[in-house]
């Protein structure tokens, strides 16, 4: 197959390339990401690849249907970033990775969550000036703690296992309870339960029309003051504007981020020489209880092998008409 692989990095191809044997498929590699802008550059193409920083609304669609697109080929999970409807109607099938490493997700959770509470990134920074003081540094046990987990998936469930092993109390909400889950000790209630109850909640559904801004002003009325906020799913399913007032009020007393609403025009790139339009995420960083980081909470070896390993093989399989079971209806 001919596919075009738009927003690839470096070490993306590598991984791509490597699971590409005899070069069965041909890969063009594009650094930048596919949306109205770019849909010109796909001609002469099977297929198009693309990572959730590429936009495929209805107008790209109906491009890349006319230029003879057959596959869309998401080198993720998530596809809210597609407009599925819109794919399905011109005939185009889409597939995704539809897990890779939920273990990589699951213990950047636990990296934010330590981070915030031990205050490492601080203490770092300081000893490297010669300060060694403890003022500011102190932090809390896990033990005993209550964690909220919004969504019990494939991710949510990894993330269960870890903090129990902490000794931590689970509260768990999701639409479809899991009985292995239940067996370890987590217990199912309702969301409102979970927000009143929880020191740490941590998100880890998917970004739908029911979940945008699902941590809005009135979910955070019912938070324990001074709780923790952790999202490494997506950056919308947190109403930012509200997020802000609730860290000024001390309602959230913690916030780690790996996603953002507006991560599109920012994260995966080096901004370091340019102007910051986004005054939310301007205003995020200037929180010293805020904690970001830009989307690599999949980003490790084993994650990025499997992504690629699953992409080439979802090729193949498209191209045989087998075992499409990483389609998306
Ligand atoms: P999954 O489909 O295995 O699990 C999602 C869970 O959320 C399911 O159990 C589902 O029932 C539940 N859910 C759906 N709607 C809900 C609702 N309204 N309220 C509560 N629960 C609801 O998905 P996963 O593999 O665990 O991934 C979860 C999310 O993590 C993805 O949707 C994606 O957005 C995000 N993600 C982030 C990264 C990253 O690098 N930061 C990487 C991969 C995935």
């Amino acid at each position: 197959m001919k596919v075009a692989v738009f927003s690839t990095k470096y070490y993306e191809r590598e991984y791509l390339n490597n699971y590409n044997k005899e070069n069965r498929h041909q890969l063009t590699f594009f650094e930048m990401a596919l949306n109205t802008q770019t849909v010109y550059l796909v001609t002469a193409f099977d297929a198009v690849c693309i990572q959730l920083t590429d936009i495929i609304d209805t107008a790209v669609i109906a491009k890349l249907s006319k230029s003879g697109i057959k596959l869309i080929a998401l080198r993720s999970a998530g596809y809210d970033n597609v407009d599925i409807k819109a794919a399905l109607k011109s005939k185009i099938t889409i597939m995704r990775v539809p897990a890779y490493s939920p273990q990589a997700i699951a213990e950047h959770a636990v990296a934010l969550i330590l981070t915030l509470d031990r205050k490492t990134h601080k203490a770092y920074n300081r000893v490297r000036e010669n300060n060694f003081s403890l003022q500011n540094l102190m932090g809390f046990n896990l033990d005993g703690k209550t964690i909220g987990v919004v969504g019990t998936g494939k991710i949510g469930a990894v993330f269960c296992k870890i903090m129990l092993g902490f000794g931590c109390k689970i509260i768990a909400f999701d639409l479809i309870e899991s009985k292995v889950l239940i067996r370890k000790g987590v217990h199912y209630n309702t969301f409102d339960k979970l927000l009143e109850n929880s020191d740490i909640i941590s998100i880890h559904c998917p970004l739908t029309p029911k979940t945008r801004h699902l941590f809005n002003k009135k979910a955070f009325s019912k938070m324990k003051p001074g709780m923790m906020l952790i999202n490494t799913s997506r950056g919308a399913l947190i109403n930012t504007s509200d997020a802000i007032i609730a860290l000024k009020k001390r309602i959230i007393g913690y916030l780690g981020i790996d996603v953002y609403e507006g991560e599109e025009k920012i994260f995966f790139k080096d901004l370091s020489a340019a102007v910051i339009k986004d005054d939310l995420i301007e205003r995020l960083m200037s929180f010293n209880n805020v904690l970001i980081t830009p989307h690599q909470a999949f980003f490790t070896y084993e994650a990025l092998s499997e992504i690629a390993r699953i992409t080439i093989e979802n090729f193949s399989n498209f191209e045989n008409d087998v075992h499409l079971e990483n389609k998306i209806n």
